[in-house]
């Protein structure tokens, strides 16, 4: 008899998510089957799914009745036939980051410059990426889902599944980080600090040795939840009670920091951006995990004298995501921080619908499969 699941698959815009039953698939030669244990989400995702053809029409989302969810850690189940350095039984943190494998940047190891680049259970950013979706149509919504192994993070036993539901997001911070030059001794400003991203990178900036961090955020409270994690090496600011730049050049001695990561929602306005920007020392780095409301205007000359860089960084390698496991395993990385705030997939649409009270980066709202034990 074959083997079935429930899965919680979108069947139209604008409509909940349905529980079906559908059959367990059989991994490819390459891949890997997942149990799912958990799966990380935005709680306003149905927002996200129902907006993005209309917000973003050249970012497929795949076809329907799909599967979403996609930050899912769990156990592997069953493995291809090609596949080398993967078991049954390893607990694992699946990256959503899909690529085509063969172009020249998924050769150099840069999956995430693949022009395929495809968030498994989200959306991709090629017009061709259904094809990728045609070859990996189950996300974390979903009892279990095919991998390709290159996409594997191993976890180590301290390091929960409900945790591990937090890789996306920390792992974005990471990235910036790590395109930040990020290391012992540096000092570094957090727009945004208190959201998602802010609180990551604060968290994972510590980790790396960074001497201080200054976070600026809207909520009060949120901030100094913040400066608590590290009273000694974290400082905070109100956004608009002074120009960031002059705050961070006033703790600098005068010099700026070493680098910004800008982590504002959409509609926060350029204007706070490129102040920040102006915070940072000659020879820095500014590198965006964000969006602002509207286009940025930028003085090039500045950019060029101060020999300023403003990078863009989305997502991470899995590479990068081991890094952070093993981080967590050897206690380098707390995530003690993390409030779990757990949906089983049964009340799914809940979970994504925004309603939820949200502490800022603190919560961590991950959606929970019924176990297959
Ligand atoms: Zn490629």
């Amino acid at each position: 008899m074959e083997k079935t699941m429930i899965a919680a698959r979108l069947h139209a815009l604008h409509q909940p998510m349905s529980l079906d039953r559908i059959p367990v698939p059989k991994p490819r030669p390459t891949d890997v089957l997942v149990e799912v244990r958990a799966c990380g989400i935005v709680p306003n995702m149905a927002n996200v799914i129902n907006n993005w053809p209309s917000w973003f029409p050249h970012q497929p989302i795949p076809k329907f009745p799909a599967i979403f969810g996609l930050d899912p850690a769990g156990v592997v189940a069953e493995v291809g036939e090609a596949v080398i350095n993967v078991k049954p039984g390893d607990r694992v943190y699946v990256s959503p980051l899909r690529s085509c494998g063969s172009c020249k940047a998924c050769r150099s190891g840069h999956r995430s410059h693949c022009r395929y680049f495809t968030l498994n259970g989200y959306f991709s950013t090629s017009r061709d990426g259904q094809r990728i979706f045609d070859l990996y149509p189950y996300g974390g919504f979903s009892q279990y889902m095919t991998a390709p192994e290159y996409a594997l993070v191993n976890l180590p036993d301290n390091l929960s599944f409900l945790q591990a539901g937090r890789f996306g997001y920390l792992g974005t911070s990471y990235g910036a980080l790590k395109n930040a030059n990020a290391g012992p001794g540096q000092v570094a400003l957090i727009d945004g600090i208190t959201g998602t991203l802010g609180v990551a990178s604060t968290v994972l900036g510590l980790a790396m040795g960074l001497s201080r961090i200054l976070g600026t955020g809207r909520n009060e409270e949120l901030l100094q939840r913040v400066k608590a994690l590290a009273p000694d090496r974290i400082e905070i600011m109100s956004l608009g009670e002074k120009s960031s730049s002059e705050w961070a050049k006033s703790l600098t001695g005068g010099e700026g920091v070493d680098f910004a990561i800008s982590a504002l929602g959409a509609k926060a306005p350029a204007a706070t951006m490129v102040d920040s920007m102006k915070g940072v020392r000659r020879g820095g780095r500014v590198v965006n995990v964000g969006g602002v409301a509207e286009d940025l205007p930028i003085d090039v000359k500045w950019l060029m004298d101060e020999q300023i860089q403003l990078i863009g960084s989305n997502w991470f390698t899995a590479a990068q995501g081991q890094e952070m496991a093993e981080m967590v395993r050897t206690g380098t990385l707390d995530l003690s921080y993390l409030e779990h705030k757990i949906f089983p997939l049964e009340r799914v649409n809940e979970a994504i619908s925004g309603l939820t009270d949200r502490d800022g980066g603190f919560s961590n709202y991950v959606v929970v499969p019924p176990s297959v034990a």
